[in-house]
């Protein structure tokens, strides 16, 4: 049995999609959960199911700060932090992408990430104990096209994986990947509309391919993610670190 009894987890942008399914995942595992989110509707119906919520925006660290003050004065500490929040970006040509938009998806992918990770592992050190999950994607292991801001943050997020694993690693603190393949859900439909019509070519046809060049043939759930990343959080997972998992029914290329 995978339990996070007793464990106080901080997940970013989790009122929806993969973080919401993280959170309830390790609340249903029995640990203290916080989220923030920019969308304080969302944010409102978790708190009603019991986890700790704040409004705020990674790619801020002003906003960002606060949130970790609050934490450390409700807890006392941390042990898992989830660097799940993470924009698509623009679907373009490379020499189509516009500075904001070049920005501003640095910003929340990984821009995001490092404030989270500045603020959380002061706290992890201290107890000697802690285990950081970063959400990178398919695309940061096989070269999305059209995608070139997305991809190249999530390829940086598993490089800061893997330098903060060596550098955490004599602190206790465990610092892992997990690479999502195509979610069934609105974003991952989003995601295959907008690459179809870049390439001009039917919704179907496309969805068609992607799932032929899955080995398994399927779509992943937002559950089998959480999953995923409730284990690496978990103590069965002690002595896992510096590594890139994917959740992706072998995803072979876009
Ligand atoms: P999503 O698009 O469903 O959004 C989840 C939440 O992120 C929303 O509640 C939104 O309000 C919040 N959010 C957006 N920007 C934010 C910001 N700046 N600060 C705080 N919260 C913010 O996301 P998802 O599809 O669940 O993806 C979660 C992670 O998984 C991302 O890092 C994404 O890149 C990665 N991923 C997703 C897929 C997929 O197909 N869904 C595939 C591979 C990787």
């Amino acid at each position: 049995q995978v339990t996070a009894e007793g464990k106080r987890v901080f997940v970013t942008a989790g009122a929806s999609g993969i973080g919401r399914a993280t959170a309830l995942a390790f609340r249903e595992a029995g640990a203290r959960v916080h989220i923030c989110d920019v969308d304080t509707r969302a944010l409102a119906a978790m708190a009603e199911l019991g986890i700790g919520v704040s409004r705020a925006d990674v790619s801020s660290s002003r906003e960002m700060d606060p949130v970790f003050s609050d934490i450390e004065a409700k807890w006392g500490g941390l042990d898992v932090l989830v660097n799940n929040a993470g924009i698509a970006g623009p679907t373009k040509l490379v020499e189509d992408i516009t500075d904001a938009e070049w920005d501003a998806t640095v910003a929340v992918n990984i821009n995001g990430a490092f404030y989270c990770v500045r603020r959380a592992v002061p706290m992890m050190k201290r107890q000697k104990s802690g285990a950081i999950i970063n959400i990178s994607s398919t695309a940061g292991r096989i070269g999305m096209p059209m995608r070139t801001p997305y991809s190249t943050t999530k390829y940086a997020v598993r490089g800061l994986t893997d330098v903060l694993a060596i550098e955490l690693g004599s602190h206790n603190i465990r610092v892992n990947a997990v690479l999502p393949g195509l979610i069934d859900g609105p974003r991952g439909k989003r995601v295959v509309d907008e690459q179809a019509d870049a390439k001009g070519i039917d919704r179907q046809a496309y969805l068609a391919a992607m799932l032929h060049n899955i080995s398994l043939h399927a779509l992943i759930s937002m559950e089998e993610v959480a999953a995923m990343v409730l284990y690496l959080g978990s103590d069965w997972a002690k002595h896992i670190s510096g590594q890139s998992f994917g959740v992706c029914g072998n995803f072979e290329s876009y």
